[in-house]
């Protein structure tokens, strides 16, 4: 097949539009929806000057989703005065998993402009993964745990570098999946807690200034042309599935929307249509009900309906 857009070879046929694709016209049509998402997030406000610059925190893992965002985030605006770039990568402690992908990062920023920041839960909370699997201590899934320390070292470190916003490189197929688990799992209040988080627009999101928003600019770009990116443009990144990563329920989500793409194209683009404006509801509809975290953890700081956060009862559960 050729490209609809050169005639030279194809290497992509995006079923969802019709489009036979070359590297290059492939590797230009994910530029431009990022761009795009950029954009109309709001992430690059009109008050950003050289005198000041908003800081962009990307959570970098060394996979391809994350080194594709940073290299585009990179090539378009690591010489802009206005936008400030700094990539974070964090370690959990997981024996033989995380260390090449940190390779694989430290290679992707040696040669662009951005500030790089390596870290870990070893550095941050003198725990690790695989400890923590091993203990057990509330009996959940790995994950849980992860999410708790993960999202603590973020908030922290994006307070740190005073961010206006965290970019992760979230896909169209991770996006659709969490839609559909939120709407099979009935979760209005998870719904509402997306769209505020991470799908709304930056200027409208209803932030108390205690969370860092979050931005997720591959949203739109499904994982396949993303992996095809990361392969044709050379990015360095490392491939490999982490050895905790069992959630089943994700995993028959993903297998369904894998099949019902196949069978019905662009199932995953009017999921999160729909999606968006059912969470904009839940979202409008939660606004006038409460505001969020209404304290602050009285052993960290970080904001929290709680007394003590989630990442600082586990720290004291595990000690
Ligand atoms: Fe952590 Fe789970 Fe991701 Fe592994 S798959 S890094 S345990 S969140």
């Amino acid at each position: 097949m050729e490209c609809d857009r050169c005639g030279r070879p194809a290497v992509h046929y995006a079923a969802y539009s019709g489009a036979h694709l070359c590297e290059t016209h492939l590797q230009q049509s994910v530029e431009r929806r990022v761009r795009r998402r950029i954009r109309s997030d709001d992430l690059l406000p009109a008050e950003a000057t050289p005198e000041d610059p908003v800081t962009w925190l990307i959570g970098l893992s060394g996979g391809k989703d994350s080194a594709v965002l940073t290299h585009i985030l990179a090539d378009t605006f690591g010489e802009d005065p206005r936008v400030e770039l700094v990539a974070l990568s964090v370690h959990e402690g997981i024996e033989g998993y995380r260390d090449e992908s940190l390779d694989a990062a430290e290679e992707l920023v040696a040669d662009r402009p951005v500030r790089y920041v390596e870290t870990g839960y070893e550095a941050e909370f003198d725990l690790q993964m695989d400890n923590i699997v091993e203990e057990d201590p509330w009996d959940m899934a790995p994950c849980a745990y992860c999410g708790v320390l993960r999202r603590d070292v973020l908030a922290d470190r994006a307070r740190q570098f005073d961010a206006d916003v965290l970019l992760t490189g979230h896909n169209l197929d991770d996006e659709a999946e969490t839609a559909l688990m939120n709407i099979f799992e009935g979760d209005v209040s998870q719904m509402a807690q997306h769209y505020d988080a991470s799908l709304a627009p930056l200027s409208e999101r209803n932030g108390d200034g205690t969370f860092v928003p979050r931005a997720k600019p591959l949203r739109e770009v499904p994982e396949s042309e993303v992996a095809l990116y990361a392969r044709t443009a050379d990015i360095p990144a490392h491939i490999s599935e982490c050895p905790y990563a069992s959630d089943s329920f994700r995993g028959t989500v993903r297998d369904l929307l894998l099949e019902l793409e196949e069978d019905h194209p662009g199932t995953r683009h009017s999921i999160m249509a729909g999606y968006e404006e059912t969470a904009q509801f839940a979202s409008q509809n939660r606004r006038s009900e409460d505001s969020g975290p209404s304290g602050t953890c009285e052993n960290c700081g970080a904001p929290t309906d709680r007394g003590t956060c989630r990442a600082c009862e586990l720290r004291a559960t595990l000690e």
